[in-house]
């Protein structure tokens, strides 16, 4: 390894900035940037406005419903497929499966001779809706931290997925709606493609949720028949409801009478979390790496320093600085 004179990637106030390829990892703060890599298009990851957007194809779908609108003029966005090299500047970049969402990214990027990977947000477990991730040997890793506790480790997704199906069976026997909150991008359609091994039976979707499937069916991710709620939605009897998050106790939930709720996430492996949020049952479903996968990733990549780019990692960073990583957070990026 050929040491650099400075760092490929450093913590600017508009995020995370290669200067010899003059180009921006997820810029998420207000300021326009001229170039920006975007891993996937969750909220806090892509942001509308830059001049120049690069994502992988699959993505691409799912950036046009979150960041073009209707009567404006679309962003100007370039795909490449996975593992198709790039150069920005003279660094040499590809994007790899994260297997977070449908076509999520993880970040290669090669400049005099040393490997930068940029991990966005990733898991290690099964997903139908998208490509498993990839181990990229590199030097320097950034990744995210997002469940950085010990405590966070997931239960298998087919378990998991196969105790919604019971659950609302369950509640089917009694006429009562099953409301599942699911984030509407990447979680909701991960789960209705997984329902698809117990049952063909239509689901019923908020508009949220719609759109992205959508998007996914664009690129030939089918979740299966559903059925889009509006006005003249009036039967919702023993119907399983996937909801945004945040619907679930907004006035859209109302119409759900006698309904029974229940929340998909990680944040349900802890206890409190799910009285918290106001429903009945948490399932712990997370589209990210848990505790055990995070720490797999870091040995099996190799990288010699390894960078956290979520707040709140300090346990972490302590308990594998006692195992011999070198690890600290992206402030350390100057
Ligand atoms: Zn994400």
């Amino acid at each position: 390894m050929k040491k650099t004179q400075t760092n490929l990637i450093i913590k600017t106030k508009k995020g995370l900035y290669c200067p010899q390829g003059d180009f921006y990892l997820d810029p998420v703060s207000r300021s326009k940037v001229e170039t920006a890599l975007i891993s996937h298009g969750h909220a806090d990851h892509l942001r509308a406005g830059h001049k120049h957007y690069i994502c992988t194809e699959k993505s691409l779908p799912i950036l046009n419903k979150r960041i073009d609108s209707p009567n404006k003029q679309p962003h100007n966005i370039k795909t490449f497929g996975y593992g198709e090299v790039f150069h920005l500047g003279e660094v040499k970049i590809s994007f790899h499966p994260a297997g977070h969402i449908l076509g999520s990214a993880q970040i290669r990027m090669e400049y005099n001779d040393e490997v930068w990977v940029y991990t966005g947000d990733f898991k290690r477990g099964a997903d139908p809706t998208c490509e498993p991730f990839e181990v990229i040997p590199c030097d320097v890793l950034i990744s995210e931290a997002t469940f950085s506790l010990p405590v966070f480790r997931w239960p298998d997704f087919e378990s998991e997925v196969e105790s919604i199906y019971h659950w609302w069976q369950e509640n089917k026997k009694e006429n009562k709606p099953s409301v599942l909150g699911a984030y509407s991008l990447g979680k909701a359609q991960r789960i209705m493609k997984a329902l698809r091994q117990f049952t063909q039976e239509e689901i019923l979707v908020h508009g949220a949720v719609d759109e992205i499937c959508q998007a996914y069916k664009k690129v030939g991710v089918d979740v299966g028949p559903y059925q889009r709620i509006t006005k003249e939605t009036k039967d919702f009897a023993g119907q399983l409801i996937i909801s945004p998050p945040s619907a679930i106790r907004s006035s859209w939930s109302k119409k759900f009478k006698n309904k029974t709720t229940a929340f998909a996430s990680g944040w349900m492996r802890v206890r409190g979390n799910r009285r918290r949020r106001g429903v009945e049952r948490g399932f712990i479903i997370s589209d990210h790496a848990d505790w055990d996968s995070l720490v797999r990733t870091f040995r099996e990549t190799g990288a010699k320093k390894i960078f956290l780019f979520h707040e709140n990692t300090q346990a972490m960073q302590k308990h594998l600085t006692e195992q011999g990583f070198n690890i600290s957070s992206t402030k350390e990026l100057v």
